[in-house]
């Protein structure tokens, strides 16, 4: 069990990462009840001031607690809680957050603290990048997704109503702290939805890793705090590797779009929300493994396991039926392409990425196999 090996004092302890970028590093910090004790996310903290963005569902349960402990350092502290859900990650929320910083005369160097998942840390995070040109940046992220993918990389945004993500910065946080006692409220599909992430990191990286995920898959399903303590600590270690060699997504980081082209087409096709983005990922995956059979990169077996273990993580492994034309046109949209090819990232072998195309008959029956 690599966690005994990372913590052999206790299974309780607090793990600490560093994400490597110059002068712009910061440290990841993950164990359970970091929020209740840490005294570190005061000390984090440099100004006297700090502003707290959530959500209406994270609020209740959370903000009290990081609030407090804050206000117990001697800051004051900003509360702004917004309307929860990805259709309010726009530029109306985002004003928002302006206009109580400014209400509450936030200065340059204040620090923005984000609470929640991805929606949350994404919004906070441009309003850090933005206001008054860049103040200080905290991310508390508490769904597996966020601690997992969306709170290491730097990137920040929010959505426009002709596209997701399209308006945003590069901008990196002084510091990450993942609670994974804050899991223990997470709704299923969202630990699900997270884990598809986690399945990622192994898949296109290390091999090892993915035969930790299968041995311990019952284990993150039930919420053991060192299991999952472990699948963030590695998913952050390979994400923060992937983002310091490519901090700006120039080729490389293309790689975490491993399910991405084939789940950007399912979640597009079935109409933003009816699939969570990890679920669509997880079921992209499954195709992409079947693309990389197709192609001679990997054997049954191997697809056969990465069925297996998105299916034991709670997320779908057979994909709707679009219609050829329909998926054809969903995935041709995709960021990465260029000249209008679609590019992969296919498994080659296990535990190793290959970005490509692929010819479209063998696409087409990849999908075919795919769907219901
Ligand atoms: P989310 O932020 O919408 O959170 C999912 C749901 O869980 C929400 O209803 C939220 O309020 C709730 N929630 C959060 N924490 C909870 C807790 N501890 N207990 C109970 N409920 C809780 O979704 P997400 O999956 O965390 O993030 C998705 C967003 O992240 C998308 O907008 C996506 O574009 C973005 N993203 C960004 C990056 C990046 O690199 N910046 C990477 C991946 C995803
Ligand atoms: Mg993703």
């Amino acid at each position: 069990d690599p966690q005994r090996l990372h913590n052999p004092m206790s299974s309780h302890s607090q793990i600490e990462l560093k994400v490597e970028l110059g002068e712009r590093s910061y440290p990841i910090l993950i164990g359970p009840d970091l929020l209740a004790n840490d005294a570190r996310l005061a000390a984090s903290v440099a100004g006297a001031h700090a502003a707290i963005v959530t959500n209406t569902v994270v609020g209740p349960l959370y903000l009290e607690r990081v609030a407090g402990a804050l206000r117990a350092a001697g800051k004051k502290v900003t509360e702004i809680v917004l309307p929860d859900g990805e259709e309010e990650k726009t530029w109306e929320n985002l004003n928002r957050i302006y206009g109580a910083l400014l209400r509450d005369k936030c200065d340059r160097k204040t620090t923005i603290v984000a609470l929640g998942g991805g929606v949350i840390g994404d919004m906070a995070g441009f309003a850090a990048a933005t206001y008054m040109r860049g103040v200080p940046f905290i991310q508390v992220p508490t769904t597996l997704l966020s601690q997992v993918d969306s709170s290491v990389g730097g990137k920040t945004g929010i959505n426009h109503p002709l596209g997701k993500n399209m308006i945003g910065a590069f901008y990196q946080p002084q510091a990450v702290f993942a609670d994974t006692s804050t899991l223990n409220t997470l709704p299923d599909r969202e630990l699900s939805a997270g884990l598809a992430e986690v399945i990622k990191h192994g898949a296109i990286i290390d091999a090892q890793f993915f035969d930790w995920i299968e041995e311990n898959i019952t284990r993150l399903m039930a919420r053991d705090p060192a299991a999952l303590a472990y699948a963030i600590q590695r998913s952050c270690e390979i994400k923060a590797d992937v983002v310091r060699k490519d901090e700006r997504e120039g080729g490389l980081r293309a790689i975490l779009n491993f399910g991405h082209t084939f789940g950007h087409a399912i979640e597009a096709g079935m109409g933003y929300g009816a699939w969570l983005h990890g679920e669509a990922v997880g079921c992209g995956m499954v195709m992409a493994a079947e693309l990389s059979q197709r192609l001679g990169f990997i054997d049954a077996a191997t697809r056969a396991r990465v069925t297996a273990l998105v299916r034991a993580a709670g997320l779908p492994i057979v994909a709707p039926d679009l219609g050829a034309e329909r998926w054809l046109e969903l995935m041709q949209v995709d960021k990465k392409n260029e000249g209008g090819q679609i590019r992969f990232i296919l498994l080659k072998p296990l535990g190793s990425p290959l970005i490509t195309t692929a010819p479209q008959d063998t696409l087409l029956a990849a999908i075919g196999a795919c769907v219901e």
